[in-house]
This record gives C-alpha cells, structure tokens and sequence, in this order.
C-alpha cells in the first residue's frame, strides 16, 4: 500500500484514493447508506471508500462499514468466489491478470482482492506490489484492491470476507482472491470461495514431496503452470503426477474430482480451459445445492470468526488488561508466576 502514491492519479483502486474520500466526506459525515447506494450502482470510488471504512481500525469507521455491509449483503448471488494460492514466483499475478482479461472480454466483471498476512510482518507486502497486473489495473471492467496492511491473518480474513461482499454488490460477478501459501492462509481463502485453485510449478521430480497436503486436499484443480518452451515436457510430466497423487486423496464430498491442468499465463495458454473447468464445476455444484450450502457453511464460519476476532480484539483493547497484561509478562519474564496462572488471572480480570 506504501507503493500507492507512485499509482496516476486516476486509478481509484488505491487506499490513498479512497482514504482521501473518506477524509472529505467525514467533514461531511460520512453517510453509510448513500455510499452504499453508490456501491450499487457500481460506483467504485464508493466501493473503495467502502472497502477502507472496513479496513479502518476506527470504531466509528467500523460501525459506518456494518451498516454499508448491511445494505449491500445478499443482492448478488450469481457470483463466483475464486481463490488462487501459489508460491511467490510461480505466476499468480501474471496468471490473474490474462484470466482477468479473458473474464472482461467476455462480459464480466472481475474483482481483484488478496489475502497477505505478510503485509503485516515485514511491512512490506508480497501481494500488495502495485506494480503488479497493470494492464487489469487500467480495465475499468476490474477492480483491484491489495490485501490490508498491519494485521493478522484473522483481520485480514474477516477485511476480505466483507470486501467480497461489496463488491459483489458493485455488480462484480467474478471475485477472485489471491494468497500466498503463507501460514494458514489458504486455510483462510478456502474458507471463503466457492473454488480454490493452487498454481504450481513443474520441478525437478521431485515437486510432490515439497507441497503441504493439506494445501493439495483443498484444491479443485491444480494448474501447472509456466508451461512453455523448455519447461513444457516438465511441465506435463508433473500433469501426470499431480494427477496421481490427487488419486490418493479421499473423494470431495460434493463429488467434484480435482483436475490437473497446464497452463502459460506468459503466453496466454491454458487459461480459457480453466476457466471452462470452473465453469463445469459451478454448474454442477449448483445443480446439486451444493454451490449454496456450502455458502451457508462458510456463512457460519464467518460468524465464529467474527466472534472469536472481536473477542480478542476486545480483550487486548481493554485498558484495565493492557496494564495488568504488561505487569505479568514481566513477572514471567522474572520467573514468579507461571504463563497459566497469569493467562486465569487477565482472563478473570475481563470479566
Ligand atoms: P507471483 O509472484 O506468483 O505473482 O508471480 P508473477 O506473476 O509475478 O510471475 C513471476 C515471474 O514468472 C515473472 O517474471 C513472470 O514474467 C514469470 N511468469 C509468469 N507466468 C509465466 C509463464 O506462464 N511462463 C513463463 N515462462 N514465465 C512466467
């Protein structure tokens, strides 16, 4: 996000945009239903000055976002929620950017959100380089938001949930969420789609052996992607082994059977038959009901998250904890109560 002010001054996915807004309208008072209103005309500035009130840490700001959230929740439900997770270097960018463009030639409208926990870490943001996707970037049929900065994966999670949200209701009917496999991040994004896509890269045979399985189990396809001069053999020779090794894995409950595909987002390869893919895969898990009560599913994962994040938030934000929180750390430190007793004690202390 600190990349943003080097951004032309037209581009109105930037925070700097949006935040700049907010300011003018605050002095307004910022009107919640009237930026809601806008969002659904597909107004984006409103959807960027929607998307920073959701990301604000400020509580007048996060009541003005619930009520936006509220205004906007349930209007579209034709959309298709995509998650993309891959190592850095393996192509995510590149990849999104050409399926982006095939998706607005076609028609849709395509939101662009990131999950990056690492923005919160190093300061610095693995998926929030804006110089990342210029030419989506300038198609006024996409929207493209890089993940909130300084915050833990729960925020960041809960920020891109309800960014979905308005997006969807800005008329955006294909959202694709990008995360690098850090953490439990793609735990996070599975959560929150509809398919999940993992971008791999062809190896030196030995590629299997360097994936968290967890990460295999959860996709709905695999994309070997990068598949192009020299690396083509490879590339469908680690085709035929990823397609093995999902073999091994117990059957999806909605009966979807993961595909492996090839793909060069550098030369345009492959990418319309992913999208077919997930076509195929929506039209058959809407078919069966799955495609909604998995939504409904999500939709309750939501609901504890939010509890648990705002609980903690709470918990941390009391001033009465905050100090009785650094006295016990010390005495930790100092080897005079134990880490139980003094977790009881601040827990006791809340209440
Ligand atoms: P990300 O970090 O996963 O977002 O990866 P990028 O999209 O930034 O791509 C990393 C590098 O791989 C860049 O130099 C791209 O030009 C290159 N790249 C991306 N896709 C392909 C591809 O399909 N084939 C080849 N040969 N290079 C690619």
């Amino acid at each position: 996000m600190t990349e943003s002010t080097k951004e032309p001054e037209k581009d109105f996915n930037t925070n700097e945009e949006a935040i700049s807004r907010i300011r003018a309208l605050r002095k307004k008072g910022a009107d919640p239903l009237s930026i809601a209103r806008k969002i659904k005309e597909g107004d984006r500035v409103a959807l960027s000055q929607g998307i920073t009130l959701i990301e604000s840490k400020s509580p007048v700001h996060q009541s003005q976002a619930r009520a936006i959230i509220e205004h906007c929740i349930g209007t579209k439900q034709d959309s298709l929620r995509l998650g993309i997770t891959g190592v850095p270097g393996v192509g995510k960018s590149t990849f999104i950017e050409r399926l982006g463009k095939h998706l607005t030639g076609a028609g849709h409208r395509v939101a662009v959100l990131a999950v990056d926990p690492t923005s919160g870490v190093s300061g610095g943001s693995i998926l929030g380089d804006k110089t990342r996707m210029q030419e989506l970037v300038q198609d006024n049929r996409a929207f493209i938001r890089p993940s909130p900065a300084g915050d833990s994966l729960g925020g960041v999670a809960r920020k891109t949930r309800e960014a979905v949200i308005l997006c969807e209701a800005a008329g955006y009917d294909v959202i694709i969420i990008e995360t690098v496999g850090v953490g439990q991040s793609e735990t996070a994004v599975h959560s929150m789609v509809d398919f999940f896509l993992l971008l791999k890269l062809a190896g030196a045979g030995d590629e299997l052996q360097g994936i968290k399985r967890g990460i295999m189990e959860m996709a709905d396809a695999i994309v070997i992607n990068k598949a192009d001069g020299s690396n083509l053999k490879n590339a469908q020779k680690a085709r035929v082994e990823f397609k093995r090794a999902l073999h091994l894995f117990p059957p999806k409950e909605n009966q979807w059977i993961p595909e492996v595909l090839t793909a060069s987002a550098l030369e345009d390869e492959g990418i319309q038959q992913v999208w077919d893919l997930i076509g195929s895969f929506a039209s058959e898990t809407r078919a069966s009901g799955w495609f909604s009560r998995k939504r409904l599913e999500q939709n309750k994962h939501w609901l504890l998250q939010t509890i648990d994040e705002q609980l903690k938030l709470r918990f941390y934000r009391n001033p009465k904890i905050k100090e009785a929180l650094e006295e016990q750390l010390r005495l930790v430190e100092e080897n005079k109560t134990s880490p139980v007793t003094a977790a009881y004690y601040l827990l006791e202390l809340e209440r």
